[in-house]
Parts: structure tokens; C-alpha cells; sequence
């Protein structure tokens, strides 16, 4: 979608906004699949609001996009533009045992996270967890703009329900900063927590390719890969879009995959663990086909 509104055009410096046209999602996402729209980079938080409803009232659609490593994204033009934070100096500020993060920092300082590519911005909408641990554990307040109240809010953890890949934020809540407050350990513990799980991603992802982690959730008590697995479809493939030959849960785009490919990739082992297992799977990747 194009913004061609001049007014809009023309209040966006002023909003702390600036307006890449035609950019390629492509190229934003970690699976290297979606199609074009113009993206709205934002440099100041206290612009949002105005934003938004001068989207609205214009009629244009969007969608937040953090990181892009959880996404697949539809292809050709797209019918809504792609909001997205700047990243800015400093992004974290560290006090005590409390990190005061802004949402479009990358991710790092938990153990059982390092590896998980993204903002934390994306990591919070997620709730985005490995090995045991998963961030809204440690979060103690969220700064976010409340898309019901049309205001910068700050929400306490304890209001906010963190579960397995899932939020209580509202789905046009934007997050825009975070305190998480993280225990203190000792620091040859924090860098051996690191190092296994860095080894046990090195040996069992496909780190090399293009993904987005984890097609589906693991439903109560199982392991979706591990279904997909015994089923003895790793490898399996339509056009470029193919199940890992390392991690059965895990979907690469080998080369130029489309989004229709990969749709009809998952819908296929989706189909099949349902026949076999009498599972329904339910997708964690975030689709943007729509
Ligand atoms: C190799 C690989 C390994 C991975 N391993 C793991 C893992 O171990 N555990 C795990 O949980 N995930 C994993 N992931 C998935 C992914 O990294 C996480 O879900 C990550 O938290 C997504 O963050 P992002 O910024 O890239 O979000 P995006 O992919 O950009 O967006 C995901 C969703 O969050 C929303 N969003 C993004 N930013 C904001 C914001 N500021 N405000 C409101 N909504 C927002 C988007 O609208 C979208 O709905 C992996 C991905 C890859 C490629």
C-alpha cells in the first residue's frame, strides 16, 4: 500500500516519523518471504498517537513489525503500510538489578533467550521463552501506546498475563519500552547458562537458513517436531519453501520460497499430524498472508 495523501506526507517530519516507500518485507523478515509496502520508521514515542489516528482517519491500515523473525508475510503489493520503531542511543539503561529496555533494542541478557533473533518489542507480544525460561517472567513494567484509550500508558507486570507464546496485550497495543528486573547470579553461572544454550541451538537449528523459528506450538505435553518427526517429513518441500533436515519444527525458504509455498507447506504437515495424531496444531509464526 502507498501512502499518496500529501497532507499525511507532510505532517510525518514533524511526528518524528519518516516515510520509506515500496520497502521490501522481504527484506525485513528473517525468512526472506513478503511482498512491498511503505513502512513508517518512528523516532520519537510522543508522535504515535498523531500517527495513528492520522492513519485512521486516512483510511490507511498497518501492522507493527519488530524484528521480523516470527513472521510470514504475504507476497505481492500488501494492503496495509508497516509501522516499525527506530532503534535509539541508548536502548538499554541498566540501574541495580533493573533494565530499562526500549522496544526496538535487540535482545539479549538472559540466558535461555540469547539466540532469539528480534526486538524486544517482538519478544513481549510473544512472550518469547526457550529453555525454561520466557521473558514475562522478568518483566516489571511495560510503557506501551493502548490502542483502546489512543494514549502512552504504562502497564504494572503484575496487570499483564504472560503465557506460553501469548499476551493479554490488545492485539493494536504497540509496546515501546520495558523494566525488566533480573536476578542477580553469579557471573561464571550467567556465562555457562549461555554457552549451553548456544550449543544446544548451534546443534539442533537450522541457524544457517532462513526461518522463523518454530512453525507451530508445542501442544500440552508434546513436542510439535517431534510429531512432524516420526512422520518422516523433514526434508519434505513445496517449491523452495521446505521442514528443516535438522529441526522437523522449523520451515526454511531454501532459495526464493513464496509465501503462497510456505502456506501450503504448513497447511500440508498441519493436515497430516491432524490425520495421524488427531492433533490440531495451532501456528506460532505470526501470518501476515491476510
Ligand atoms: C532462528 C530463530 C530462532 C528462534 N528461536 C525462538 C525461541 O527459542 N523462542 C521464541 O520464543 N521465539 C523464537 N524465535 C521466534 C522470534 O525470534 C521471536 O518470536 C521474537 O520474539 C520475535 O520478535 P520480533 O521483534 O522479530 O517480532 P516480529 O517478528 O517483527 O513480530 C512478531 C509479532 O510481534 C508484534 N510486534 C513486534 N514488535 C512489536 C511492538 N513493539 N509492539 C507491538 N507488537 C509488536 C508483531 O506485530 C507481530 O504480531 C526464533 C526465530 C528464529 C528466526
Amino acid at each position: 500500500m502507498r501512502i499518496d495523501n500529501p497532507k499525511l506526507i507532510s505532517a510525518l517530519p514533524d511526528l518524528g516519523i519518516e516515510l520509506r516507500n515500496g520497502s521490501a518485507l522481504s527484506e525485513l523478515t528473517s525468512l526472506g518471504i513478503g511482498g512491498t509496502t511503505d513502512l513508517l520508521r518512528i523516532k520519537k514515542h510522543e508522535g504515535i498517537p498523531d500517527l495513528l489516528n492520522l492513519l485512521d482517519s486516512n483510511g490507511v491500515p498497518h501492522r507493527f513489525l519488530g524484528g521480523g523473525s516470527n513472521l510470514l508475510v504475504g507476497d505481492g503489493e500488501l494492503p496495509w503500510v508497516v509501522v516499525q520503531l527506530a532503534r535509539p542511543e541508548p536502548d538499554v539503561v541498566l540501574e541495580g538489578n533493573l533494565a530499562r529496555v526500549d522496544a526496538a533494542a535487540d535482545l539479549g541478557g538472559m540466558e535461555g533467550l540469547i539466540g532469539v533473533p528480534g526486538t524486544v518489542g517482538g519478544a513481549l507480544r510473544m512472550n518469547a521463552g526457550a529453555y525454561g525460561m520466557q521473558i514475562g517472567t522478568y518483566v516489571r513494567e511495560v510503557k506501551l501506546y493502548r490502542a483502546a484509550a489512543r494514549k502512552i500508558e504504562i502497564l504494572r507486570g503484575d496487570q499483564i498475563s504472560f503465557e506460553y507464546r501469548h499476551t493479554s496485550f490488545a492485539p493494536d497495543d504497540m509496546m515501546l519500552a520495558v523494566t525488566l528486573e533480573l536476578p542477580s547470579k553469579p557471573f561464571k553461572e550467567i556465562l555457562q547458562g549461555i554457552r549451553i544454550c548456544n550449543e544446544k541451538r548451534r546443534s539442533s537449528q537450522p541457524l544457517g537458513q532462513k526461518s522463523a523459528g518454530c512453525i507451530f506450538k508445542n501442544p500440552p505435553g508434546a513436542s510439535a517436531g517431534r510429531m512432524i518427526d516420526e512422520l518422516g517429513l523433514k526434508g519434505s518441500n513445496v517449491g523452495d519453501a521446505r521442514v528443516s533436515d535438522r529441526h522437523a519444527n522449523f520451515f526454511v525458504n531454501a532459495g526464493t520460497a513464496s509465501a503462497k509455498d510456505m502456506l501450503t507447506l504448513i497447511g500440508q504437515v498441519h493436515e497430516k499430524v491432524r490425520a495421524s495424531f488427531g492433533v490440531e496444531l495451532e501456528n506460532e509464526v505470526v501470518f501476515w498472508t491476510v
